[in-house]
């Protein structure tokens, strides 16, 4: 035994603690993301470069997990969605919540040590087709980045939260967004956006991490008048996208194919992968005239980080369609298959494929239905292509098909096990009737998808509503990527289930959307423990470690696109705020219960309106739907039958045209809709609401942390 060597190392690793105290808080740099894999921290979104979300802690485990309690928690100013994944890093804790909002907390005590609001103004929650939601930030070299809802990238010092710098990293003209977390690759801060349901060309931009300067930018579709751009995309458009569109509305949309979410890197190869979204319009005929292929949309991009040069792609979905998106989680794991070391990138988009990939220059590997999908019956391995079923592009008459634009997978994050080699994936069986918009024309700032959306009002008939609400569910799938097949499935009652964690522990942790973090057996999906949130989780939960203890944190919020077509297949609850709840062995915390709903059923009598019910309907449904729900089930958005402004037609006309809710982000429809039309709307509802005053008040909370 060398104790000289011992005491050499021992002394190394307290100078090189000392340094990182030194140096200040979130001194993340490339050495510590590359180690980050198999030690106790979460430095980046998915924890490090690989995006496994795999935690190398195991001393909370299958036999003591019956043990795990509260240790802390936090509540929100906001009622909204709660997507982040919050970070640790030197003991601090940073999260995001709704509305772009920053906060940094003691990791051990839940001591709020600052708070970072980038202070969006309300009415830009019109241009979010999804919630207002964000997905966390990103630490290095003691700068924490969040890219905000109107576009802005911000860096924060790590100390206190004050701004070292900011860019507007989108034209504001236009409905960009940005919900994605950002992440930090060789001194470059790297970040998409959103918006191809309205209409924005999508983009990749790297920015210098310490003065905001942009290095690069790379555009995921070409520009519709042909000319380059000037941009690291310039070569692969001239060379292979611009080919691939042809004549149709997307040179006024902008074509989509935004990057808002999934980036994972490979710092052996030097690739950084990028998930692509769908096309605006979605669909293929009015957007490009039902020809080519559309790259980049629904596909892998793997480019180099310095430059942004394009190095090779994957289109999951060519010609999409469908809102098909490509931007799901990306994962990296290195796996044995057919006897060979693989290097691969696992994927589970929208369209129900999961696919691996050769990451080194995109070659697939295979490709396997995880969730039952109707629009495609395989992928052909010559062609990489997927099989698509006759009548699938809705071109000659509507489908019903699964998955609808929800996805059978959407954002909420996999976790990978890299001892039992299980990918664990959130699923959801979502159909949708996809009906050809065949009057399509382009809406400056409107919902712009060319599909009619008429036909996703739910049917009347209480026998038909009922089977149609049956089928909407979510499962959480274990699945073996290697002999591409489940392994193990927990059904939930509801879809829209939580992003999902899984620890050396043998331990899957996994919220649901009726508001339940659980925890499961890694092999066989075993319930081991649950705690009751109060309400609903569809964020993916993240551990770590202080001195001897594991902690395990999530947080507590629905919200999201999921939240807004399918009613019957959520629990319908009071808008509830936001929390972050963190738990370790023993905990002891109790969180306050959630308020007693409030929403009776508001008082009709005497309330009429002169509107035209049947043009109201139809307006709701092309106008307003995709918040308040199909049918004003409102399961998401404030529900609209039970709001007090319905009772008169003066205030009615206030909110839907003057815009006086326009802070709380319901902005003014009256690019869309005449006075004549808002009442006509009104009347709907007002019908919706009397059929409604039968049917019973929301459900209670439930009370918060009954196990
Ligand atoms: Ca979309």
């Amino acid at each position: 035994m060398n104790f000289l060597r011992i005491g050499l190392a021992l002394a190394l690793a307290v100078t090189v603690s000392a340094c990182q105290k030194a140096a200040g808080p979130g001194n993340v740099d490339a050495r510590r993301l590359e180690a980050a894999a198999s030690n106790g921290e979460w430095l980046s979104y998915g924890k490090d470069y690989n995006e496994q979300r795999f935690s190398p802690l195991d001393k909370i485990n299958a036999s003591n997990v019956k043990d795990l309690g509260l240790a802390w928690y936090a509540e929100f100013d906001t009622d909204r969605g709660q997507e982040a994944t919050p970070l640790m890093i030197d003991g601090v804790l940073y999260t995001t919540t709704a509305w772009s909002k920053v906060f940094a907390f003691d990791a051990k005590t839940g001591k709020q040590l600052w708070k970072y609001d980038p202070k969006v103004e309300g009415k830009k929650g019109f241009d979010a087709c999804c919630d207002v939601v964000n997905r966390g930030v990103a630490v290095w070299k003691g700068r924490v980045y969040v890219g905000t809802i109107d576009g802005r990238l911000v860096a924060l010092n790590a100390k206190d939260g004050t701004v070292a710098w900011e860019v507007q990293t989108t034209d504001t003209s236009k409905p960009y967004t940005i919900t994605g977390a950002p992440r930090v690759i060789k001194d470059k801060v790297l970040i998409g956006n959103g918006g191809a349901e309205y209409g924005v060309r999508g983009y990749i931009t790297a920015y210098d991490a310490a003065t905001g300067k942009q290095v690069w930018r790379f555009y995921t579709v070409p520009n519709p008048t042909g000319a380059p751009d000037g941009a690291a995309s310039d070569k692969v458009m001239a060379e292979k996208g611009n080919a691939t569109w042809s004549d149709g509305e997307w040179k006024k949309t902008g074509g989509g194919g935004t990057a808002w979410d999934s980036i994972a890197y490979d710092p052996k190869l030097d690739l950084v992968f990028f998930g692509i979204g769908n096309g605006t319009p979605w669909n293929h005929q009015r957007r490009s005239g039902g020809k080519g292929d559309n790259l980049f949309l629904s596909s892998i991009l793997a480019l180099k980080p310095d430059t942004g040069a394009y190095a090779w792609h994957y289109q999951t979905t060519p010609a999409e369609s469908w809102d098909y998106t490509a931007t799901q989680h990306i994962m990296l794991a290195d796996l044995k298959i057919d006897g060979q070391d693989r290097k691969v990138l696992m994927q589970a988009p929208k369209n129900g494929f999961f696919y691996v990939i050769d990451r080194a220059n995109g070659q697939l590997i295979s490709a396997k239905p995880y969730a039952n999908i109707s629009w495609a019956t395989g992928v052909d391995m010559k062609t990489g292509r997927p099989i698509e079923t006759a009548g699938a592009r809705y071109e000659k008459a509507a489908v019903m098909q699964v998955p609808g634009p929800l996805g059978a997978h959407n954002w909420q994050p996999m976790a990978f096990n890299p001892k039992n080699g299980l990918v664990y994936i959130p699923t959801n069986v979502t159909p949708f009737a996809y009906t050809d918009d065949k009057a399509f024309s382009y809406k400056a700032g409107a919902w712009n998808v060319g599909v009619d959306f008429l036909a996703n009002a739910l049917p009347t008939d209480e026998a038909t509503l009922k089977a149609v609400t049956a089928m909407v569910r979510g499962s959480l799938v274990a699945w073996d990527p290697v002999k591409q097949k489940a392994v193990w499935t927990v059904e939930h009652p509801y879809f829209w289930n939580a992003g999902v964690l899984s620890t050396a522990g043998s331990l899957v942790f996994q919220g649901s959307a009726e508001g339940e973090l659980s925890a499961y057996d890694s092999a066989g999906g075993k319930k081991l423990w649950s705690y009751k949130t109060g309400n609903g989780v569809i964020a993916a939960p993240m551990s770590y470690q202080i001195g001897n203890d594991q902690y395990v944190a999530v947080m507590v919020g629905v919200g999201g696109g999921g939240q807004i077509s399918a009613p019957g297949s959520m629990p319908t609850r009071p808008r509830l705020p936001g929390r972050l709840l963190v738990f370790k062995l023993g905990g002891t915390a109790k969180a306050a219960d959630f308020p007693a709903p409030v929403q009776a059923p508001i008082n009709l009598t005497g309330v009429s309106s002169t509107g035209d019910v049947q043009h109201g309907f139809a307006l709701f449904h092309q106008n307003c739907q995709v918040c308040h729900g199909p049918n004003a089930s409102g399961s998401w958005l404030p529900d609209l039958k039970r709001s007090p402004i319905l009772t008169t037609a003066e205030n009615w006309k206030g909110v839907v045209i003057d815009g006086a809710s326009a802070t709380r982000g319901m902005a003014s429809f009256s690019r869309f809709i005449d006075a004549k039309g808002a009442e006509d709307i009104r009347a709907y509802v007002i019908s919706e609401a009397r059929k409604a005053a039968t049917a019973p008040t929301t459900a209670a909370p439930m009370p918060a942390g009954s196990h």
